[in-house]
């Protein structure tokens, strides 16, 4: 038996589309247009290409994308003197700055720089701090991580009720690990979360219902590791070359071993097409909760 296989890049598209008539109704409502400020240091070409891109999706949905391109050996105090100009510029709501910076600049003195409120990444301390409390609905409610946000949406469209879920998120880093393993702790999941000091990995992933891998690992999960009938999220993008003969150097594969994990679990993610696409449309998501909040509108509920 097959799993099902998760849409991710058809789910994305149609988020992106629910934030475009809910930036329009927002815009007609409130006079005003959600704005998204995106900051590049440096000339990093996967980075331009990811900056491109979201810019171009906050376009596509109705919002006004700033682009502030600095060269790499900007220093620390120029980059905080442009994020304080953002954070008092009324026409911006939302403020990305995209990782990783250059080794002169403190990546965190920058994020906690950011106001919370424009902290559409979610990665400033309030936005962890609201999080790890349970603070998820309302006018404080946490701006979540996009890439866990973008995951958890994919898992309630799978799973009518997680409640009980024996869920392993594999990874515990600020950006992807963590958040996940909260939203999920949320969700009233029983969550485990492992690292690389983890003992008998493949054994305690057969006992979960729900994987989540985001360990930067190419296949590290393999086929026998997942329970029958287990849903897998795959939120790992690794780079490995192709065979010799191929017209690309490189391939793109996640974290479990697609071949042999789609022959077992019920359902699962590709890798492209599965939880990457979903993070560009929670950043609009996150976009236009942080623009309705900062102008006392109701913000619609995109987790519910
Ligand atoms: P990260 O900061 O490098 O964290 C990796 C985590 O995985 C760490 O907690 C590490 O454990 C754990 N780990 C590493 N090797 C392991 C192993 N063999 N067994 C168990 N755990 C292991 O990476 P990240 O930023 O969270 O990203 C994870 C992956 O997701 C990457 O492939 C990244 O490209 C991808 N990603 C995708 C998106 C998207 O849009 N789809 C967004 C962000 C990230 P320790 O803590 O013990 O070191």
């Amino acid at each position: 038996m097959g799993a099902r296989l998760i849409d991710g890049k058809a789910f994305a598209a149609d988020l992106r589309a629910r934030v475009a008539v809910e930036v329009a109704s927002f815009q007609k409502d409130s006079g005003v247009t959600p704005g998204l400020a995106v900051v590049l240091v440096g000339d990093d070409p996967a980075s331009q290409v990811y900056v491109r891109n979201k810019e171009k999706a906050a376009e596509a949905c109705g919002m006004v994308a700033q682009d502030h391109r600095l060269p790499a050996d900007t220093s620390e105090m120029a980059l905080l003197a442009l994020v304080a100009q953002l954070n008092s510029d009324p026409a911006v709501h939302g403020i990305l700055v995209q990782m990783p910076l250059p080794a002169q600049v403190v990546a965190h003195r920058v994020v906690e720089a950011i106001d919370p409120a424009k902290d559409v990444d979610g990665l400033h301390p309030v936005n962890a701090g609201r999080l790890a409390l349970g603070r998820l609905q309302g006018p404080d409610g946490a701006l979540v991580p996009c890439t866990p946000q973008g995951a958890l949406i994919l898992l309630r469209d799978q799973l009518d009720d997680l409640a009980g879920a024996a869920a392993l998120v594999i990874g515990r880093s600020i950006l992807v690990g963590l958040p996940m393993a909260r939203l999920l702790i949320a969700e009233n999941c029983t969550v485990t979360v492992a690292h690389s000091r983890t003992r008998d990995l493949p054994a305690v992933c057969r006992q979960a219902d729900i994987v989540v891998a985001a360990a930067g690992r190419a296949e590290l999960v393999g086929g026998s590791w997942i329970k029958a009938g287990a849903t897998v999220i795959d939120v790992g993008i690794n780079r490995v070359p192709t065979l010799p003969g191929s017209d690309k150097p490189y391939r793109l594969v996640g974290d479990v071993a697609f071949d042999e994990a789609v022959a077992v679990a019920g359902a699962i993610t590709p890798v492209p097409g599965g939880v990457g696409p979903m993070t560009i449309a929670c950043l609009l998501a996150n976009t236009l909760t942080a623009a309705c909040r900062q102008t006392g509108v109701e913000a619609p509920l995109w987790l519910s």
